[in-house]
């Protein structure tokens, strides 16, 4: 399930989600729209991974993406939501989003408490952090997808 799609490229459009609160968490994630989640294969373990994003043709910044259920969907459907590990200065929904996952960090979980949330959250980002420095990580920084002309759909290339 979780390791034999990786490393998985894709490309979408940035759409709105569910306002589950994320931003106010200081966690904003991307959402992918129901037909680009709908293109993952359907064995994908949900969870959460690492990987590389970039917004438009903007820099390649560290990521970790959720693999979830969807409440919106009464969880019959996957979400898949990306949260880049850089500072924006403005929202880019609508924006062309493209990421390369790469690792898997752990399953989904139940938190007993909004704070045991952040908490595992921030862990998840120390530890993206981490493996993204290792060198065969970094070299998917530099990947060819990355700089391909905008607008074009392109999963698993
Ligand atoms: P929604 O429920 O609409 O997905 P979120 O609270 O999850 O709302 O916020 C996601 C939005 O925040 C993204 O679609 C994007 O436009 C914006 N955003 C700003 N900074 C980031 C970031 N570092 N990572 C992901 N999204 C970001
Ligand atoms: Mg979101």
């Amino acid at each position: 399930g979780a390791m034999r799609h990786l490393p998985y490229f894709c490309r979408g459009e940035v759409v709105k989600g569910f306002g589950r609160g994320s931003k106010e968490l200081g966690i904003p994630t991307a959402n992918f729209s129901e037909q680009v989640v709908e293109s993952f294969p359907s064995d994908i373990s949900t969870g959460i991974y690492y990987g590389w994003a970039c917004v438009g043709n903007g820099d390649v910044h560290k990521m970790v993406l959720s693999i979830g259920w969807n409440p919106f969907y009464k969880n019959i459907k996957k979400s898949v939501e990306t949260h880049i590990i850089h500072t924006f200065k403005e929202d880019f929904y609508g924006e062309m989003l493209s990421i390369v996952i790469i690792g898997y960090i752990r399953p989904e979980k139940n938190f007993d408490s909004l704070e045991a949330l952040i908490s595992a959250i921030q862990e998840d980002i120390e530890e993206a952090k981490r493996q993204l420095d290792l060198p065969e990580h970094l070299k998917l920084k530099e990947d060819n997808f990355f700089h391909l002309p905008e607008g074009k759909i392109v999963n698993n290339h």
